[in-house]
């Protein structure tokens, strides 16, 4: 008999002592997103993917979830960075809602996926952050799926405003640093 209903989200247990040392007010943009790209570095030192996200009180700068890309560890084609920190935003908040307890704010050291895109926009989220782009992530052999042309106008309609390109070059050397080490796993052999 499989029991279904003991399953859980594996979320990496390293987390809990990084977020023991990290502040808990992040006020400036830049500071969110140099906290995305930590988390998708020290998640590569843990056997994830080179991908952070993290969500935010957009205003006060409260650090509301982290997020890191643990589909391989975690067996879960779900757990993307950004679908991970939304969903531990929501259950922190107690609501899939995050709009009807004030404004907050996804920072994602890579720009979504055409899962996280759809994941984002039932969250009630007010702001999406990037750092790298799609192409730089295809770059290193990641797929980021069919995603609309339009995608950064269709947010906007839907309240969801978009920056690009935040400390984009930090993030590329994240994801550079993942496919040398893939490089290398394969010249070694
Ligand atoms: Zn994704």
């Amino acid at each position: 008999m499989k029991h279904w209903t003991d399953i859980q989200l594996p979320i990496p247990e390293w987390l809990e002592v990084w977020a023991a040392r990290v502040p808990e007010i992040f006020p400036d943009k830049n500071q969110r997103m140099a906290l995305a790209i930590d988390l998708a570095r020290t998640n590569l030192q843990y056997g994830g993917g080179p991908f952070g996200a993290a969500v935010f009180n957009q205003h006060t700068g409260e650090l509301i979830a982290p997020g890191v890309n643990w589909v391989v560890p975690g067996k879960s084609s779900l757990l993307h960075a950004e679908v991970m920190a939304l969903a531990l935003a929501e259950q922190t908040l107690g609501s899939y809602e995050l709009g009807s307890h004030g404004a907050f704010e996804l920072v994602t050291s890579v720009e979504p996926c055409c899962q996280c895109l759809g994941v984002l926009m039932w969250t009630g989220i007010t702001s999406l952050v990037c750092g790298a782009c799609a192409e730089d992530a295809e770059a290193v052999g990641f797929n980021e799926g069919p995603r609309s042309l339009n995608w950064v106008q269709e947010l906007a309609q839907r309240g969801i405003s978009v920056t690009r390109e935040m400390m984009r070059p930090q993030s590329i050397m994240v994801l550079q640093s993942y496919a040398g080490e893939i490089y290398n796993c394969r010249t070694r052999t």
